[in-house]
């Protein structure tokens, strides 16, 4: 890792993380295994990772590669086999007792029967917590959706679809998001356009992220630290720090700077000079 990439990216597999200065992300030493029958499948193997509170970080690798594991045990809905995982200084426990964490992941996963509103409330009522008065009509207009408040899922595109995802998940204020290749199953043109909106929301109101990707391009265009993994099993290969200048637009993508963190990515990922065996999907 260079000097500069340490400044945001707090460390690799190595032991030399520092706890104390990963305020956002916060894992050490990680490992998941899944009995699978009499085979144990090791997930993740001792993975360490920390960023700075509010930074983006991406999660970037082949399918399998543990990607999802590492983020559902950050979302508490996994136990860690060893190691520990903390956001902004809390367990996931914690940050879900104050409700201010939220999820999307690549299917909206929408309740069917409910309006755009009410599945927007949902995790609200969940907590049993009074949406203040205007916010689901802010969070609507903000995910550019004003006008299908009363619609249902059914009646929305894909795209829609993850637009009301982004929204629920941003209900509860988060103060981290989780986000599990949250625009994966969109086409490059609707998938493109919802990257620069949610980039401007999370510069609105900054949250520490860490988002599951396979796209290399949206790893670079979104985030400040880019984790990269390789499979089988699971561990992160190399982290890199984004030192691209923010507000970043569309336009970025053009520029040899962007092409280089580019090109440094699917060197990691693929070797050098193409793709190899286990290319990344999608
Ligand atoms: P990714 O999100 O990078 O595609 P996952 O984290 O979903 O990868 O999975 C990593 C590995 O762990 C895969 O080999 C997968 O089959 C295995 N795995 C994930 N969840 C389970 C589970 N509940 N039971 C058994 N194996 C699992
Ligand atoms: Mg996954």
């Amino acid at each position: 890792m260079t000097e500069q990439s340490t400044a945001t990216a707090l460390c690799t597999t190595s032991p030399q993380t520092e706890p104390a200065l990963a305020t956002g992300v916060n894992i050490q030493s990680l490992t998941k295994t899944f009995a699978l029958g009499r085979k144990t499948v090791t997930a993740v193997e001792s993975a360490s990772l920390g960023t700075r509170q509010n930074s983006f970080l991406s999660l970037l690798g082949p399918s399998g590669c543990g990607k999802s594991t590492i983020l559902r045990i950050l979302a508490g809905l996994d136990k860690p086999t060893s190691g520990t995982a903390l956001i902004n200084s809390q367990s996931t426990a914690e940050i879900q007792r104050h409700h201010e964490l939220g999820i999307a992941f690549q299917d909206a996963a929408l309740l069917p029967w409910r309006t755009v509103t009410k599945n927007i409330r949902l995790p609200l009522e969940v907590a049993g917590i009074t949406p203040e008065k205007g916010l689901i009509e802010d969070l609507i207009s903000l995910v550019g959706l004003t006008g299908f408040e009363n619609a249902k899922p059914a009646q929305l595109s894909g795209g829609m679809r993850q637009r009301v995802a982004i929204a629920r998940c941003l209900v509860v204020k988060p103060t981290v998001m989780l986000l599990d290749e949250p625009f994966g199953a969109l086409d490059d043109m609707t998938r493109q356009r919802l990257n620069v909106e949610l980039l401007r929301i999370w510069t609105e109101k900054p949250a520490t992220t860490l988002m599951v990707t396979h796209g290399i391009a949206e790893a670079v265009f979104l985030s400040d630290v880019v984790a990269v993994m390789s499979p089988r099993p699971g561990r992160i290969a190399e982290v890199v720090a984004i030192d691209l200048p923010r507000p970043r637009v569309p336009e970025l993508m053009r520029t040899p700077e962007f092409h280089a963190y580019h090109d440094q990515l699917s060197e990691i990922l693929f070797g050098r000079g193409g793709v190899a065996a286990g290319a990344v999907e999608g």
